[in-house]
């Protein structure tokens, strides 16, 4: 069986380092801060923002929850985030996505400041991430992908990595990421003619689709290192990934487990991102 390669060690280093960040920062008398941003109440919007609560406390950072009705307007809506936008104590602002349909986040995207957009929300940092710019701020869960890949020594630089998903949260930043650290990255989406193939070519494997348990053991090559973001609930109502765990570990060489797997790391690079903001803004 491959070596299950899971979160917590990478999340734990990440917020071991940020914890001397912020006593440093506050030092200063400066106290970094996040603000969450939730339309309604969505279980799993819950879900992750009391992750992120809790990681916050860990670190050192405040935190707070702005939550809007659910019949909110989109002005109105806009209006908030402009008082987020022009609040000195707040560092970092997270908006949960997706909003509902009637706040036009085509229009919204353009409303938050790309300096405090600590979840790539803003076409700025999307930019910045294709251009490399390390300035900016790349959505968390792919960049939890590249540390756990990291973290666990993987070599990237020269490898086929095939990205299964193709959103703007994590499948095509994900395929950018690894091209940065010069992968060559292959993306496959629901019209890819044949996915399992374009896996099979992987040398790393990173899956974000939201089919729980898509791929089985045929898209995998002998040694290959699968990385897992998907969050599912299989027919048990037990917690899945889109990687048929059981079905793959023998093949892999490194498989991320879920839950326990990318979830785990998100929310410290979410609370890393609200450091370096912090930093950034206030030239420290
Ligand atoms: P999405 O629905 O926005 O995108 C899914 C992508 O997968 C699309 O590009 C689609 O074309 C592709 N796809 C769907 N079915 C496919 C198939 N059969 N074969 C090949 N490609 C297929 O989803 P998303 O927001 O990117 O989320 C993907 C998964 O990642 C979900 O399980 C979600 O819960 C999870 N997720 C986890 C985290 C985390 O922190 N671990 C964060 C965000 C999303």
């Amino acid at each position: 069986m491959g070596e299950v390669i899971k979160g917590k060690p990478v999340a734990d280093k990440i917020t071991k380092n940020l914890i001397n960040e912020v006593e440093s920062i506050k030092s200063k008398g400066v106290n970094p801060k996040l603000a969450i941003v939730r339309v309604g109440a969505n279980s799993a919007d819950l879900a992750y923002e009391r992750g992120a609560l809790k990681r916050s406390e860990k670190v050192g950072i405040d935190a707070e929850v702005f939550e809007l009705p659910e019949n909110i307007s989109q002005d109105d809506f806009i209006k908030e985030l402009h008082k987020l936008n022009k609040d000195d104590s707040i560092d970092g602002i997270l908006v949960f996505r997706p909003l509902p349909k009637h706040l036009d986040e085509s229009v919204i995207k353009y409303e938050i400041a790309p300096e405090k957009d600590v979840d790539c929300f803003n076409p700025v940092n999307e930019g910045k991430l294709y251009e490399g710019d390390k300035s900016g701020f790349p959505p968390c869960t792919p960049l939890a992908v590249m540390e756990i890949l990291k973290h666990y020594d993987i070599d990237i630089k020269g490898k086929d990595a095939t990205i299964i998903g193709a959103s703007n949260v994590v499948g095509k930043p994900a395929a950018l990421l690894l091209l940065n650290e010069c992968a060559t990255p292959t993306i496959c989406h629901i019209d890819t003619k044949d996915t399992a193939k374009s896996a099979r070519q992987g040398d790393i494997v990173v899956v974000g689709v939201g089919v729980p348990k898509l791929v089985k053991e045929n898209f995998i090559k002998d040694g290959a290192v699968v990385i897992d973001v998907g969050i599912n609930v299989d027919e048990d109502g037990n917690m899945c990934g889109d990687v048929d765990f059981d079905n793959v570990k023998d093949k892999a060489s490194k498989i991320t487990p879920v839950p326990r797997g990318v979830g785990s790391v998100t929310t410290s690079i979410l609370a890393k991102h609200v450091v370096k903001a912090c930093k950034l803004q206030k030239n420290l």
